[in-house]
C-alpha cells in the first residue's frame, strides 16, 4: 500500500449552506473511517481547501467521487505526493471553519489576508493546514 496525500481546492456552489456543510462532513467521516482515510476540510463561504491522506487507491477513488459532487465546482489539485507518515491522522475529516482562517494566518501563507486558496501554492496550503491543525481538537 502506497500512502498518499492529496490537497485540492474548489468553489462552493451557490446553494451550499451550513446545513450542506454538515451533510458533507458527516458523509465524509463515515466513508473515510471505512476507507482508512484521514484529513482536514477548511472552508469559508466561498472556497474549500481539503487534504486527504491514505492509500493511493482510496485517495483516488474518493477524489473521483468528490469531483462529481455538484455542491462545489472549479476543483483543482494543488498537491499530490507519496508520503511516509500521515500529518492529519487524528481526523477522519477535521473541520476548519472560517473562524480558524484569521487574517493573520491567511497573510502568513498567501499574498492577501483573505482566505482564497486559488492564490496559494500546494506547499503553502499544506503548511497552512499544519499550522491550523495545532488549534484543532482531535476527533
Ligand atoms: P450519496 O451521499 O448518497 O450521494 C449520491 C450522489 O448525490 C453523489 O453524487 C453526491 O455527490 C450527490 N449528493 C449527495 N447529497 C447532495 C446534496 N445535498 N446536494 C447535491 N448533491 C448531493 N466524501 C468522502 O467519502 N470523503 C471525503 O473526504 C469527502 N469530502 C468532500 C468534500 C467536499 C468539499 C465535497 C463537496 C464533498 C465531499 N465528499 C466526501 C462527498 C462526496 O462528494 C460524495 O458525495 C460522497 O462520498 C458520496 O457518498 P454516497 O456514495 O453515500 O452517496
Amino acid at each position: 500500500m502506497v500512502l498518499t496525500r492529496l490537497i485540492y481546492i474548489s468553489t462552493l456552489s451557490p446553494t451550499c449552506d451550513t446545513h450542506t456543510l454538515d451533510d458533507i462532513l458527516a458523509i465524509s467521516r463515515k466513508h473515510n473511517q471505512q476507507n482508512h482515510l484521514t484529513g482536514l476540510l477548511s472552508h469559508n463561504n466561498k472556497y474549500f481547501l481539503q487534504c486527504l491522506e491514505g492509500s493511493r487507491e482510496a485517495v483516488n477513488s474518493t477524489y473521483n467521487r468528490i469531483l462529481d459532487d455538484e455542491r462545489h465546482d472549479n476543483v483543482q489539485i494543488l498537491y499530490f505526493q507519496e508520503i511516509h507518515t500521515r500529518a492529519f491522522g487524528d481526523w477522519s475529516m477535521g473541520d476548519i471553519p472560517e473562524s480558524y482562517l484569521t487574517a493573520l494566518i491567511n497573510l502568513q501563507f498567501s499574498s492577501t489576508p483573505d482566505f482564497n486558496p486559488y492564490e496559494m501554492s500546494g506547499e503553502s496550503a499544506f503548511q497552512m493546514l499544519l499550522e491550523l491543525k495545532q488549534r484543532l481538537p482531535s476527533e
